[in-house]
């Protein structure tokens, strides 16, 4: 039941009436209605597809006391729709994630919270503990149906170990009749698994609560995935229309610095303020958001190379008559 339910969100999800009616509602150049807030960006395992490997930021984990203060600002401002607790790393690795989960869930910070990890460190104890978080989503990268490829793929043999660990997962849940969070298992669809797609679903449709395929992309040509992908052309011919994200998806460094959108990896022009020194609103509110937005509508991005160079804003539709008008009644 919850499976179908789930395919029957997502196709909706992807839906480019949805995608177009929730972009409607939500672009703001006021306040975000999505948020990462990356907990750490260390990570234990060394994917192929992940930029983190090139980052110029140092390896850190975010203060408590900085969490609390989004999460209050989240609270009064907000709910947002949709809050990730992570970014360019494995938020399980943060020595207070429980404590953290029940921050954000208890601040009413959002109306859905959501969780990636790759599952390595699921054992029985962090199971019990994220089932009693107050967490709505748990996504576990697996991106592999075999250990050879999943050393391939993500530098460490540990296949059989995140099966393991998602399928005790599963139990738990079962066992102590828990809703939530819901248990989404992902696999990239990377040249490596092409044509599997049919066994991953069917492999985990019964285990978990729902899966996800989903195209690589380049993270800004940083990573050299499979040509096919949706998004990772580099056609130098693309009719250009402008990203959405600067109206409605910025993401928090662990350091408190917020960058334009969850896909820039880097300490670079797209960090629009610091959160150690600001509120989000007045980040979100402020000239170099300003300057961002009028340089996407314009599409004159010399000064914005990232985004010159990125592909990402692909995934999205164009809604460049709404983002002129939300603009202009600034
Ligand atoms: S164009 Fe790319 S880098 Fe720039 S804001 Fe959009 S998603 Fe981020």
């Amino acid at each position: 039941m919850r499976n179908s339910f789930f395919s029957w969100q997502n196709k909706l999800k992807y839906s480019p009436f949805f995608q177009k009616a929730f972009l409607t509602l939500n672009l703001s150049p006021d306040f975000p209605g999505l948020l990462n807030i990356e907990l750490t960006n260390a990570c234990n395992l060394k994917c192929v597809f992940c930029p983190r490997l090139s980052s110029n930021r140092e390896i850190g984990f975010i203060k408590k006391s900085l969490f609390e203060k989004i999460i209050k600002e989240l609270g009064v401002e907000g709910p947002i729709e949709v809050l990730w607790l992570m970014k360019d790393g494995e938020s399980l690795l943060h020595p207070q994630i429980i404590e953290l989960i029940k921050i954000a869930a208890a601040g009413k910070a959002a109306k859905r919270l959501e969780l990636y990890t790759n599952g390595l460190l699921l054992n029985q104890s962090m199971s019990q503990k994220l089932i009693n978080s107050g967490l709505d989503v748990l996504n576990i990268s697996l991106d592999a149906l075999d250990e050879r490829t999943y050393l391939k793929l993500k530098g460490v043999d540990a296949y059989q170990q995140v099966v393991l660990n998602v399928k005790r997962m599963a139990g738990l849940k079962k066992k102590m009749k828990a809703g939530k969070p819901f248990l989404v298992v992902k696999m990239l669809e990377t040249k490596e698994v092409r044509g599997q797609k049919g066994k991953f679903l069917k492999t985990w449709l019964g285990i978990a609560d729902g899966v996800v395929i989903q195209k690589p992309h380049k993270w800004e040509g940083s990573v050299q995935v499979d040509p096919g992908s949706r998004v990772s052309s580099d056609s130098g011919s693309l009719s250009r229309y402008p990203c959405n994200l600067p109206w409605l998806s910025p993401a928090v460094n662990w350091d408190g610095k917020v960058t334009s959108c969850c896909v820039n990896f880097q300490d670079n022009e797209l960090i629009m303020g610091d959160l150690n020194r600001q509120s989000l609103k007045q980040i979100f509110q402020g000239e170099k958001y300003r300057q961002l937005r009028r340089a996407h509508l314009d599409q004159d991005l010399v000064k914005w190379p990232t985004c010159a160079r990125c592909r990402y804003w692909q995934q999205f539709p164009d809604m460049s008559r709404r983002l002129r008008k939300i603009s202009q009644e600034k």
